[in-house]
């Protein structure tokens, strides 16, 4: 398909001045939330102001990795070259057990690194208790980078 040629690679996601401190945490093993110096209040994804308060003032805080789904998707073609060869294979959206307002948007996996449809879309349900691994995924320019991925928490 002209236009669409070039992106033949699974899209990862590359850090910027806002998002440093929450790769630079998954690098070392540690999710890491962004939380507001003024009202305390967790945010993801980073930004620059507080949605709660308004204040700019912000730094990092660890937190359990443990959460449930709380929505998932099952893509099929047409999709991203890359990805039709994966297809079909599951999204989550987990909501974190320190607030389930944070939610962060993954692959559902049986090991940190393995493949995004190696479980069944069909035995996935909302809810589901989750934690957090860390997958080192070849990433722009040939580096590492440590994506947050999830296990069912029982395994
Ligand atoms: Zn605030």
């Amino acid at each position: 398909m002209p236009g669409n040629s070039g992106i033949d690679a699974l899209m990862i996601p590359v850090a910027d001045e806002e998002s440093a401190g929450f790769w630079e945490g998954t690098a070392g093993g540690e999710l890491r939330m962004q939380a507001c110096t003024a009202c305390g209040r967790l945010r993801f994804p980073p930004q620059v102001m507080c949605p709660h308060c308004r204040s700019t003032g912000r730094d990092w805080r660890p937190v359990s990795g443990s959460g449930t789904v709380w929505s998932f998707v099952v893509p099929h073609p047409p999709l991203l070259a890359a990805y039709t060869e994966l297809a079909p294979y599951n999204v989550i959206v987990v909501a974190l057990e320190e607030d389930a307002a944070l939610r962060i948007v993954g692959n559902l996996v049986t090991r940190p690194g393995g493949p995004i449809n190696e479980i069944d879309p069909a035995t996935i349900r909302i809810g589901e208790p989750v934690r957090v691994v860390f997958s080192a995924r070849p990433g722009p320019g040939g580096l590492e980078v440590f994506l947050p991925e999830w296990v069912r928490a029982q395994e």
